[in-house]
């Protein structure tokens, strides 16, 4: 089976000049509009006046130059250094134009009207790196990693996208590809002389070659949960009955730490997100509307809402009042939880412990051996550093990313792995049980093409246009 070609060939995009405003929206020092296409010098050269007044000239390729952007009319519209990039060692691998204006709303604004009536057109989302992928400069997990470096919000997530921005995860999906095409040709090879010659086919090498492929991807989807989690952070909803503390929690936590203020998509009044850094993960605690039962059918919405939050957040902090004490709502809350990930939080720790706090703790000690226990008063702030290290050690028992070691961070990449491997397994079967090679063959040819889905060799349009959706115009 040969690879097939990689990308479109360079040039996909002939007659199709793009240009954004790459840099943020705001007052700045500087912003950028950038173009790429076949026509960014020849619409660079109509709206930039040099200083040395001379056109682009060869030398000229990634050198910075002084002048003015000129309208129609010729008047000036701002003061510019502008770098003309030559094909295809360029970011998109095409002609690219970088207009280094002044930052703030109106002069980049006023730069990409020109740059659009000498006609370029304006860029969809991602369409840079899209370009940058499909000419070949990178692959599809470096460019889903751009978006990564961009988004990151914390030293950790930041570091996981550059490891995969610099080819990391490919260099390992190419050495599983490769072992897996290998196996294939020997399954071929095996198929078209071996079965006709009636030997006995050397099945046990081929079986053991699978089963070490299979383990490497194994490794790999192993990873991924600690990926996202870095990647996309901790979500972690705190929970309990009324007045046990769980706002004064949220705000200890946040007071003594910087925090991250993000909405949550999709919700309204009941839940708003704040998140901090804590040892270099990003700690999402989700401020619900506090899981109970309630006859207002307004706040029954946002007890909903809070339900389904914790039923997809990554932790659980369930909350108790070890002053007030425990009752059979707090025994529900347990049951309710008890096969979730939950750190459990005996609060008020600077108030007297009430003998039904002690009780309540006892009997969750006892239903389940592995519950951990916090004590804490979020009132005077005690007790907060264990919690956090106990969050830490829950998720990240090692080292949060060794520098040999690959990380998946992507769900859709973890996928895909999973995908591929379920291929392999049922291809090891089907050679255990003495099934026909074909059968082999055929998942064999499906987990290669899963694992050229995670590099971009293999891809359809939907999936590129969501993946690119993501990103902001510029990019
Ligand atoms: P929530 O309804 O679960 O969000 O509870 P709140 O955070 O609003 O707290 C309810 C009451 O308990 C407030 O009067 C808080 O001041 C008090 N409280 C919260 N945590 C502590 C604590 O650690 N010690 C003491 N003594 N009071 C606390």
């Amino acid at each position: 089976m040969k690879d097939t070609a990689r990308h479109a060939p360079v040039g996909a995009m002939e007659g199709d000049t793009i240009t954004a405003i790459s840099t943020a929206t705001g007052k700045a020092g500087i912003g950028i509009v950038r173009l790429s296409g076949p026509e960014a010098f020849a619409i660079a050269e109509r709206i930039f006046k040099p200083v040395t007044g001379k056109v682009y000239r060869p030398q000229d390729n990634r050198k910075l130059r002084f002048g003015w952007i000129v309208d129609d009319a010729g008047v000036r519209v701002d003061e510019v250094l502008v770098s003309f990039m030559k094909g295809p060692h360029t970011y998109t691998a095409e002609d690219i134009v970088e207009i280094n204006a002044h930052g703030g709303a109106v002069s980049v604004r006023r730069i990409l009207q020109l740059t659009l009536s000498h006609g370029a057109r304006l860029a969809d989302r991602g369409e840079f790196t899209r370009r940058a992928f499909l000419n070949g400069r990178m692959d599809l997990a470096q460019a889903e990693a751009v978006l990564d470096v961009i988004d990151a919000k914390t030293t950790k997530a930041h570091e996981q996208a550059v490891a995969q921005l610099s080819g990391r995860l490919s260099g390992a999906i190419a050495a599983l590809k490769r072992d897996t095409l290998d196996l294939l040709a020997r399954i071929e090879y095996a198929i078209n002389f071996m079965e006709d010659a009636q030997e006995e086919l050397p099945v046990q090498p081929m079986i053991e070659s699978a089963e070490f492929i299979a383990s490497r991807m194994k490794q790999l989807i192993d990873s991924s949960d600690r990926g996202r989690l870095v990647r996309e952070g901790i979500s972690t909803v705190i929970v309990g009955k009324p007045n046990v503390g769980k706002s004064s929690l949220l705000n200890a936590l946040l007071d003594d730490n910087r925090a991250i203020v993000t909405d949550i998509p999709g919700t309204t009044r009941d839940a708003i997100e704040e998140s901090y850094n804590l040892d270099g993960v990003q700690l999402r605690l989700i401020d619900t509307a506090g899981i109970r039962e309630t006859e207002d059918i307004v706040e029954a919405m946002g007890v909903d809402r809070s339900r389904d939050l914790a039923a997809r957040a990554d932790l659980i902090l369930a909350l108790f009042d070890g002053a007030s004490g425990c009752d059979a709502s707090d025994d529900e809350l347990f049951e309710e939880l008890k096969h979730r990930e939950v750190i459990y939080i005996m609060n008020k720790g600077d108030l007297p412990r009430s003998p039904s706090a002690e009780a309540f703790e006892a009997r969750v000690c006892a239903a389940s051996p592995q519950a951990q226990w916090v004590h804490i008063s979020a009132r005077e702030h005690q007790g907060l550093d264990q919690l956090q290290s106990a969050i830490m050690k829950r998720f990240f028992e090692e080292d949060l990313i060794s520098d040999s070691e690959v990380t998946v961070t992507n769900v859709r990449h973890a996928q895909l792995l999973r995908d591929a491997r379920a291929d392999l397994l049922s291809c090891i079967d089907a050679l255990r049980m003495g099934v026909a090679l074909d059968a082999c063959e055929v998942d064999l040819r499906s987990c290669y093409r899963q694992l050229g889905e995670i590099t971009g060799e293999v891809m359809d349009d939907d999936i590129l246009n969501k993946i690119f959706h993501d990103f902001c115009i510029g990019k």
